[in-house]
């Protein structure tokens, strides 16, 4: 496989009750966070309920995509369908709203990237693969 060809495999996410939301604008490119009604805290992974307050008053709020690179590691062995796709980065962001998330980097074509940095700006991107949009992250500019 060149490195043109590259691609992450397709992935289903299982789209939970309460998510339509997120996935509603996923779908459209944007990224929306739950955030907790009785103190603000942005939930990840999304959810319906504020597992802390045990309550279900959650408010969607559109989140500005920026992000930084908390920590990363370059996968040269994939498991399963994602070793076709090595060498990648797996990497830990933290969006500027506070949740940090697990994810891929990608490079501005969509390309699996394989170098990253800690540190380094970030800024989300969806990415129709299978049925649904994949979170990923690319480099901001
Ligand atoms: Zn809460």
């Amino acid at each position: 496989m060149t490195s043109a060809e590259r691609r992450f495999p397709d992935v289903d996410p299982p789209v939970e009750p309460g998510l339509e939301p997120y996935w509603e604008a996923a779908t459209e490119g944007r990224l929306v966070l739950s955030r907790c009604a009785e103190d603000g805290a942005a939930l990840w992974p999304p959810r319906p309920f504020c597992p802390r307050h045990a309550s279900a008053g959650v408010r969607w709020e559109p989140a500005g995509g920026g992000a930084e690179v908390y920590s990363y590691t370059v996968v040269h062995r994939g498991e399963g369908a994602f070793a076709a796709v090595a060498p990648y980065v797996l990497a830990y962001v933290q969006l500027d709203e506070g949740p940090r998330m697990l994810t891929n980097l990608v490079t501005s074509d969509g390309r699996p990237a394989t170098e990253a940095s800690i540190g380094q700006r970030v800024v989300a991107r969806f990415e129709q693969q299978g049925k649904l949009p994949v979170l990923r992250f690319t480099q901001s500019h």
